[in-house]
Order: C-alpha cells, then sequence, then structure tokens
C-alpha cells in the first residue's frame, strides 16, 4: 500500500523556497509529499552546492523526519551511505571517558546517521523531480501581493507563490529583507575556529567500541565519527581570534599537529593521516535567538535562517529538518483558505521557538565546557564529568531525541 498520501489538503498552492542547503531542501521534499507545488532557488552552481567540508550528524530527531517522507527513501539511503551513530562520548585529552552514551539511552538501536556533506547534498538533490532546484541564480527582494508573495532574483526573473520561505542559512537575504535591509548585521563570533574534513580508518588505532569520540583539552578539542565507507569525519575547534588563516604560519595541517600533539591516540595517528589540502578552516558564529515571530506575511525563515546555533551539539541542521517538516505540516488544514496562510505561518514559527532557543543555549554551554581554556577550569569539568552519573548525564541530552514527528492524522491515504 502506498504511504503517499493522495488526499490531503493544503492551504496553499505553491511554495517558493530559497536557499538549497539541508532545510531548503528537506522543506522541498516535504511540500511535494503533500502535493504543495515547489520551486527552489539556489545561489551556487550545481558543483557547489553539492559540496562540503566534513561530515555532519543527522541525529535520531532528524532521522524521524526522513522516515516520514518519500516513502523512507531519503532515510534508507542514508543509511546506505553514512556510518551510525552507535557508543561516544567526551573523553579528556589523556583519552580518560568523562560521558559516554549508548543509543540505548534513547531506546534505540542507534542515535542516527553520520555522512560527509556532500553526499548528504546529493541524496537530497536527487530525492527532487529534475527542474525543482534552480541553481546560480541569488534571491534579491520580495513584495507581498496581497494573495501571496512576488519573488526577485539576480538574473531577473521573479516568481510567484503563495509562500515565501528562507532556507538560506546564516546571512539570510530574505531575512534581511523582511527587516527592510540591503543584508544582515554580522552574526557573533563564538570565540572559536574550526577545521573540518574527513581520513579513510585504514590502519588508524580507532578503538571500535566507539563510533564517535571528542577529546577536550585546554581552550581547544579534536572529535571524528564514523560517516561510513571506512571514512571518518574529523573537526577541531581552538580559542582564537576571528578572521585566523594558517597560511601564514605553514598551513592547517602544521597548526592542527602542533596544537594536538600531546593528546592521547588516536587524535595524533589522525592527524598525521590527514590530507593538508582538503582541511577547510571556518570561524564559528551564531546569532541571538529571534522573537517568537520571525516572518511577516507570506513570508516565513527555517534553519540557520532564524536560529543559527554554535555546532557543540550536532543539532543546527537537525533543526533546520525539523523546521521544514513541522511548516508543511503547519500547512496542511481542512479548507484551502489564502487568508489564513500568515497565521498558520506565525503559528509555525511560535511552535518552533522554545525549543530552537534551547538548542541554542545548550550549544552555547557545551562550547564553553568543551573550549574551557584555564588549567583548573579544565580540572573541575573533568572531574564534574566523571563523577556525574551517567544517567543524569543522558538526561540532559534526552529532550533533543523526544521529538516524534508525525502528519498521519492529517493525511488520508490510498
Ligand atoms: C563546524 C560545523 C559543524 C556542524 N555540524 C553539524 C552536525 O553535525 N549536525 C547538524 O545538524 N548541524 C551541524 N552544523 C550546523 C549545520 O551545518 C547548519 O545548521 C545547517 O547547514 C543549516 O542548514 P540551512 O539549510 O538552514 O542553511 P545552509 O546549509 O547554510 O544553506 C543555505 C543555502 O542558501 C543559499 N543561499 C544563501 N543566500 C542565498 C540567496 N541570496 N539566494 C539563493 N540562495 C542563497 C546558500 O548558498 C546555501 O546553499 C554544523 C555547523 C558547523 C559550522
Amino acid at each position: 500500500m502506498p504511504t503517499t498520501p493522495n488526499a490531503i489538503k493544503s492551504s496553499v498552492s505553491k511554495a517558493i523556497v530559497v536557499g538549497g542547503g539541508i532545510g531548503g531542501l528537506t522543506f522541498a521534499r516535504a511540500c511535494l509529499d503533500v502535493g504543495i507545488e515547489v520551486e527552489l532557488y539556489e545561489k551556487r552552481h550545481l558543483d557547489s552546492m553539492l559540496s562540503g567540508p566534513g561530515g555532519i550528524f543527522i541525529q535520531r530527531n532528524a532521522m524521524r523526519v526522513y522516515k516520514l517522507l518519500w516513502d523512507g527513501k531519503i532515510y534508507n539511503r542514508f543509511y546506505e551511505q553514512g556510518g551510525k551513530i552507535l557508543k561516544g562520548g567526551f573523553f579528556s585529552k589523556d583519552g580518560t571517558p568523562l560521558y559516554i552514551n549508548t543509543p540505548g539511552f534513547v531506546g534505540e538501536d542507534d542515535l542516527g546517521v553520520c555522512l560527509l556533506r556532500p553526499e548528504l547534498q546529493q541524496i537530497l538533490y536527487e530525492s527532487l523531480p529534475a527542474g525543482t532546484v534552480r541553481t546560480g541564480i541569488a534571491f534579491e527582494h520580495f513584495e507581498d501581493t496581497g494573495d501571496g508573495v512576488r519573488v526577485f532574483f539576480n538574473d531577473g526573473s521573479i516568481a510567484e507563490g503563495d509562500i515565501l520561505v528562507g532556507a538560506d542559512g546564516l546571512y539570510s537575504k530574505v531575512r534581511a529583507r523582511l527587516n527592510d535591509r540591503e543584508q544582515l548585521e554580522q552574526p557573533i563570533y563564538s570565540g572559536m575556529c574550526c577545521w573540518r574534513g574527513y581520513f579513510n580508518r585504514s590502519n588508524l588505532p580507532l578503538d571500535d567500541r566507539y563510533s564517535w569520540g571528542e577529546f577536550w583539552g585546554q581552550g581547544n578539542r579534536f572529535g571524528y565519527f564514523d560517516v561510513g565507507g571506512g571514512r571518518f569525519g574529523f573537526y577541531a575547534f581552538k580559542n582564537t581570534e576571528s578572521g585566523g588563516n594558517d597560511d601564514a604560519v605553514g598551513g592547517s595541517l602544521k597548526v592542527m599537529r602542533s596544537l594536538f600533539s600531546d593528546y592521547a591516540d588516536p587524535v595524533p595517528a589522525i592527524i598525521e593521516s590527514l590530507d593538508q589540502y582538503n582541511i577547510y578552516r571556518d570561524d564559528i558564529l551564531d546569532r541571538q535567538p529571534l522573537s517568537r515571530e520571525w516572518g511577516r506575511g507570506q513570508v516565513t525563515l527555517i534553519g540557520d535562517a532564524a536560529h543559527p546555533v554554535q555546532p557543540n551539539l550536532g543539532q543546527g541542521g537537525c533543526m533546520a529538518v525539523e523546521d521544514a517538516f513541522e511548516l508543511v505540516k503547519g500547512l496542511l488544514t481542512n479548507e484551502t483558505n489564502y487568508d489564513q496562510v500568515p497565521t498558520l505561518l506565525r503559528q509555525f514559527e511560535n511552535s518552533r521557538s522554545n525549543r530552537v532557543t534551547r538548542v541554542f543555549n545548550i550549544s552555547r554551554q557545551v562550547g564553553n565546557l568543551g573550549q574551557a581554556d584555564t588549567a583548573f577550569g579544565c580540572f573541575l569539568r573533568n572531574w564534574i564529568y566523571k563523577l556525574t552519573p551517567t544517567w543524569l548525564a543522558d538526561w540532559q541530552f534526552r529532550w533533543l531525541f523526544d521529538y516524534q514527528p508525525e502528519w498521519n492524522s492529517y493525511l488520508s491515504r490510498d
């Protein structure tokens, strides 16, 4: 029996999406699942849109969304391509476990899947019919037409739809235009930069008991995670000024080598295995959460455009996935009534506000702990973690996995 709905009603018939990241692509798929026509505009060209540094955790909460979309095909492909999130956790730099969790703490066999970013983007892109995604076209501005929205792009093209969804990330131009601005103000620098990439496991001394691990030092930390096919993603953070560049000091590999040389195995061995031309460095940024309203009229935001967070929980993209699903679900009604669309969009924003604000706050807290930069601060942190019972530490994160998306009650089926 097909699981795709055939007779649901949506309050909108056509959506325009700006941004082909995880949020925009997932939103487009969810629209198609419920019969909403969708056009997605991405400013990058296709090869660039299908790229990206290192890997990403798609955690159980977001995986539950993918299980519902497109008859679970994205979900299945993620499992075929990626690496399961199994037992793993935080260690001190000498390799002492500080907090280890297993998927059992949320009653699951795994906590989701990790994928290389290009592979994630490719799978999401391939879930959409040809022509849905239009690349190399940048959003410029929009105008409210009373019962819909008219959207203008840098190549002179114009799109019209019932709603406009800004999924255009940290520097969202849709968000800027909602505030009648040309550009958003600068985001907030976290005080740390991040290196990312991936490596082949080959003969490295990784501990088979763990599918991921993050090692905490003083003002820096290093993490790795299984992304499938014998490959592992890595990331490393360091407290530093913004705008740093490793080229002047011999390149990223050299910098990472000296930063992590006194870490326990496997960290130094992993660093020795890296290809210095495939290490990407970025400053880590976020923005203070918006109020409970993110958009106006027929225009709303999802993902980083609305709520960029520090990547310390691996949940920024997962929140974009949840947003995408909840937005489409919020548009499903018993009757088609265009007047109610702005209300439905504000309800969606309001419904997401507490959860994404909590992710923002806890991401910052975990970042502060992981990046503690005094000897005493690190001693205290490690000591508290070692003394905290695992069940209590689990409890701090369990709410993230309590998210249970569903839309069966909204959909009628064959
Ligand atoms: C180091 C690091 C590690 C992370 N790890 C994780 C993790 O493990 N798990 C997790 O869930 N999250 C993680 N995140 C966060 C995650 O990457 C983001 O939250 C996620 O990518 C946001 O998705 P998005 O679709 O909202 O925005 P984006 O991915 O930023 O996509 C926005 C898209 O919009 C396009 N765009 C921008 N402006 C325009 C325009 N004017 N017109 C048209 N298109 C435009 C951009 O080119 C881009 O393709 C991490 C982030 C960092 C920095």
